[in-house]
């Protein structure tokens, strides 16, 4: 596959504009990555379809090679259709506002109502009552009332036997009259999605008209999310979704199949079992994500040529023989800047998964790569060669030279062990290895 993708992004780097044949040859590689991220099949046809009618034609710009501008082209188009504007839970309304979970059985609605109630508390200083209308579970009361002790959020007392539309009622009338600003109300799911779930949820929600219909949703759902999310849409109507289980290994192609055929924002993803494991959606990340185990990997390190033949030769070399000093992993730097306007892309790259990691959420932007080669900057050669030289005082003097902290230093150092450390593995694992930023 990836030898196929090089022929064709060699023939693109031949001419002016790109071509209907060539990008129509480049998009058969892009659905294989999109089939892989188990984006649902419609929506990877429409996406395709969309990316091709957009790339044609459109001239190469100087500063580019046909495949980075391709990859832009499907990356933006990516983003755009993710959705690029903000969604945050809407609380505005006369309290107290309800706000219904929805969703099958396992996707993560219990959890993920005690979450954004914890979220709503601190962050936005709401008084939160969560109610569970789940009572087919057994023990599903009983789960969010222990959530809820242990977030520090009231849950509706249990009353068995009540339908879980009286249950919803009473949990308004109760949020009414103490003043509650906000009602969680956390229905019952099914493994599928069946006519007796959506007349409960229906009924729920015509008793208490929700502000918000949360379809929350495991992104680990495959194909499968297509139709999830157009039944609960069209049956209950959702006002967004939030995908649980991005700390997963999933690719999150499910976010783009639920968002393209609902047009529904995604508002939040969960990424793991704790309470505070909830973030806000960050659609470049996705993009990237879902992009980034195909050959579309392949494309962009094709991308990545632009970097000067022998810088690539002699990292080539470094790495053969497992050393990567401070003064590669600078020259690495400058070759990630020099990519610029594809900063997002830049998730994409072999061995940059290990450097976020390494910088712990810190966003890539040129601003940090700026600031991490003034760092390196500041050190000595011998230094640089040599970064186990680095004791106390010399970061301490390294941080003052170039404007930034110790613990900025200490960042930049444990990343580049992490990154020699990966590069090791990589030489021993000799040619079948992707290496970062070496064509060919
Ligand atoms: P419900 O049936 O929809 O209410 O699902 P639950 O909220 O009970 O969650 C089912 C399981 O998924 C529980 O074990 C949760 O801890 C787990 N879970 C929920 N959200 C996440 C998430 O974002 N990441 C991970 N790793 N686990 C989650
Ligand atoms: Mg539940």
């Amino acid at each position: 596959l990836s030898d196929r993708l090089n022929g064709i992004l060699d023939g693109l780097k031949r001419r002016g504009a790109l071509k209907e044949a060539d990008v129509s040859a480049a998009m058969r590689e892009v659905r294989v990555a999109l089939l892989e991220a188990d984006v649902a099949l419609p929506v990877v046809k429409s996406f395709i379809a969309k990316v091709k009618e957009k790339a044609v034609g459109q001239t190469v710009l100087k500063s580019v090679t046909p495949g980075q501008q391709v990859i832009k082209i499907v990356h933006d188009e990516l983003v755009a259709m993710l959705g690029t504007e903000s969604a945050p839970v809407n609380t505005a309304g006369l309290p107290p506002v309800a706000i219904m979970m929805v969703g099958l059985q396992g996707s993560g609605k219990t959890t993920s109502t005690a979450k954004i109630a914890k979220r709503l508390t601190e962050k936005d200083s709401k008084k939160v009552l969560m109610a569970s209308l789940d009572t087919r579970r057994p023990a599903a009361q009983e789960q969010l009332k222990v959530l809820g002790e242990q977030i520090g959020v009231k849950t509706l007392p249990i009353i068995k036997g009540q339908l879980p539309a009286d249950i919803a009622r009473r949990a308004m009338e109760a949020g009414r009259l103490q003043g509650f600003d906000v009602v969680m109300l956390d229905t019952a799911g099914r493994l599928h999605v069946d006519a007796a779930l959506m007349a409960e949820v229906q009924a729920v929600r015509d008793g208490v008209q929700p502000l918000e219909t949360l379809l929350v949703a495991d992104s680990l759902t495959g194909q499968d999310a297509v139709n999830v999310a157009q039944e609960f849409d069209g049956q209950v109507g959702i006002t967004g979704v939030v995908l649980t289980r991005m700390d997963g290994d999933g690719r999150g192609g499910a976010a783009l199949s639920m968002r393209a055929v609902t047009g529904k924002p995604i508002k939040l993803i969960g990424t793991g079992e704790k309470a505070d494991a909830l973030e806000d959606f960050h659609p470049e990340r996705v993009a990237s994500r879902i992009l980034g185990m195909g050959d579309v990997v392949s494309l962009v390190e094709k991308a990545a040529e632009t970097i000067e033949k022998e810088d690539a030769e002699k990292m080539a070399a470094k790495m053969a023989k497992g050393t990567f000093d401070l003064d590669d992993l600078r020259t690495q730097l400058r070759q990630m800047k020099k990519l610029g306007g594809m900063k997002s892309v830049l998730g994409l790259l072999p061995g940059m998964g290990q450097m976020k990691k390494a910088l712990s959420g810190a966003t890539l932007d040129d601003g940090m790569f700026k600031r991490q080669e003034a760092i390196i900057d500041s050190m000595t050669p011998k230094e640089r060669a040599k970064p186990q030289l680095l004791n106390a005082s010399r970061k301490k003097r390294i941080a003052a030279g170039s404007g930034t902290t110790v613990p900025e230093v200490n960042k930049l150092l444990k990343m580049h062990m992490q990154m020699a450390k990966m590069m090791k593995k990589m030489s021993k694992m000799g040619k079948s290895g992707r290496m970062p930023m070496v064509p060919g």
